[in-house]
């Protein structure tokens, strides 16, 4: 056999294996996305190859595999079948796409992306709700690099068309958005941004394309962090962006020139926590929209912001765009301190105090809605100007009464003191 063999043609990371049938629905894409037989073998999943060398036969051989060809061995930074699979699936995932980077992290894919479709003199639009390190490296590493970034109220579209400028040649999208979980027309300011000419990308962490197809609603490029909801085990950290057959191959030069790659080890484990993605969002989103019900009926609760819970704040577009979503929410305490908010969560025992969400175990952190923001009119209408005790909540697989019950005490121990 020779050394090469596993790479017979057809099987680019971009490339849909032909043969399946393209109208399956997304969850039996899930299990199917990815699997070559090619780079499996004989078993389910893809051997994890790891290498940064690749040998070849001879100097034929080895002159043959020089081309900078996506999808075959060249060089460990180009990857090998462990990471390929991953990409693949990932892309088969995302209608529209033609291919999948895959970066060591959430905000090195978001990085990535926009470097790799932004030049020095270029402005960005960023969404104002928009995830802190987007909006720590809009002022920092873009600003750097000569390229202007002014910050759009997401729920404002005459403010957004306002905004645009000759030299606007791309638009950050997150949508809800972090912490405050606002959901905003992406289609329409997708389509906004195309009739000027300048390129839309969007932070999809929080829907995926399960429960939001980002491409197939007119955005250009699909960001996730795959630590969150793909990995599933806090175990991880790795990010993503796809799209379609014009910019995909800008992301992936960009991504060549800053010499971003991603272990084999870690791709094998997001392979895993891929498959059972859709039980873990469902389950999440399921047990979200129950919490969010019982913390809504709470006297200490202000606000509710979550898109699940019919009524809440962009409840309405997110029913009318999305298929699905997951177990992040927000809710802000009226007539209390920061000091009761932090009685409340060091009360928790279900929920672990960190960053980051999409794992097995719930989560739990404090967070300023006004300090999250630079741009919006803020409080927003019907708010009390000091309802800024955000607590975030990221719900896991727990039983959602225990969850309930877990809070319910914790509300008794806030107001103990
Ligand atoms: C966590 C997160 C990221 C960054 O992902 P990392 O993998 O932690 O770098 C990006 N966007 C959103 C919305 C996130 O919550």
């Amino acid at each position: 056999m020779g050394r090469r063999s596993c790479l017979a043609g057809g099987n680019r990371p971009g490339a849909v294996k032909s043969g399946k049938p393209d109208n399956l629905s997304p969850a039996t894409r899930l299990v199917q996305a990815g699997r070559a037989p090619e780079w499996t073998g004989p078993v389910v999943n893809p051997p994890v190859w790891r290498g940064s060398t690749h040998l070849y036969e001879n100097c034929a051989d080895l002159a043959a595999g020089r081309a900078d060809r996506d999808g075959e061995f060249y060089y460990g930074r180009r990857g090998a079948p462990t990471q390929w699979a991953l990409a693949r699936a990932l892309t088969e995932m995302e209608p529209g796409a033609a291919g999948t980077v895959l970066y060591p992290s959430g905000v090195s894919a978001i990085a990535g992306a926009v470097l790799a479709v932004l030049r020095a003199g270029d402005v960005l639009l960023v969404s104002d709700n928009a995830y802190e390190p987007s909006r720590t490296m809009a002022r920092s590493l873009l600003a750097d690099c000569g390229i202007e970034t002014r910050f759009f109220d997401p729920l404002d579209l005459a403010g957004f068309s306002a905004r645009f400028c000759e030299r606007t040649k791309a638009v950050l999208l997150e949508s809800p958005g972090s912490l405050t979980m606002e959901v905003c027309d992406v289609p329409a300011l997708a389509a906004m941004a195309r009739e000027r000419g300048a390129v839309s990308l969007i932070d999809n962490t929080w829907a995926t394309p399960l429960g939001f197809p980002a491409l197939h609603h007119g955005v250009d490029i699909a960001i996730m962090s795959l630590t969150k909801h793909v990995g599933g085990h806090s175990d991880l950290m790795m990010g993503s962006a796809s799209a379609g057959p014009e910019l995909y191959p800008r992301l992936r030069a960009k991504a060549q020139a800053l010499g971003l790659v991603v272990s084999p080890d870690d791709a094998a484990l997001a392979l895993r926590g891929l498959r059972t993605m859709g039980l873990r969002l469902e389950r999440g989103a399921a047990s979200a929209l129950a919490l969010a019900q019982w913390l809504a009926g709470r006297p200490e609760v202000a606000h509710v912001l979550c898109p699940l819970l019919p009524g809440a704040p962009g409840h309405d577009l997110w029913a009318r765009d999305f298929t699905g979503g997951c177990g992040l929410f927000s809710f802000v305490l009226t007539g209390r301190t920061p000091a009761h908010r932090a009685r409340l969560i060091d009360a928790l025992n279900l929920f672990g105090i960190g960053y980051s969400w999409g794992g097995f175990e719930s989560l739990v952190i404090p967070f300023d809605p006004q300090r999250a923001r630079s741009e919006t009119s803020w409080p927003p209408a019907g708010w009390n100007k000091d309802d800024r005790l955000g607590v975030r909540l990221a719900i896991g697989l727990e039983d959602a009464g225990d969850l309930i019950a877990d809070l319910e005490a914790a509300f008794v121990a806030m107001d103990a003191e």
